[in-house]
């Protein structure tokens, strides 16, 4: 189901635009516009879930995916080693409430 208000839904319509950074049948990626690291993509189910939690409840295969997607990436750009966050919650920083992984990676991260 989709949410006409939410900005990642549109984004996985291509009614906001975004640089594309993987797709495929059930989740897109694209590049933060606000980028934390010198990759930094953010990996969405095209249908619409709240946060993580709700992901994981509705379509653990999905969210392993996710996973799936966000090593891919890793594996393009930086031999395999990343950082994966999910913000659930605005207290801990969620301002989009469409379930996103950040994908951080593509040079030596801070602890
Ligand atoms: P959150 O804070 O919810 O975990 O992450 C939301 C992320 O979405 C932030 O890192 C922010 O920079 C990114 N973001 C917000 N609006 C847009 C947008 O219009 N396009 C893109 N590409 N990223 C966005
Ligand atoms: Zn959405």
């Amino acid at each position: 189901m989709k949410d006409t208000e939410c900005l990642f839904c549109k984004i996985v319509d291509c009614e906001v635009p975004s640089e594309k950074v993987y797709e495929d049948a059930t989740t897109y990626a694209f590049k933060d516009i606000n980028p934390k690291a010198k990759v930094h993509v953010l990996v969405v189910p095209r249908e619409h879930y709240r946060n993580v939690d709700e992901l994981a409840k509705a379509d653990a295969q999905l969210l392993a995916h996710m996973v799936e997607v966000a090593q891919t990436i890793a594996d393009r750009e930086y031999d395999g080693a990343y950082r994966l966050i999910f913000n659930t919650g605005e207290e801990a920083g969620q301002t989009v409430f469409h379930v996103h992984a950040h994908v951080l990676t593509g040079e030596p991260l801070d602890e």
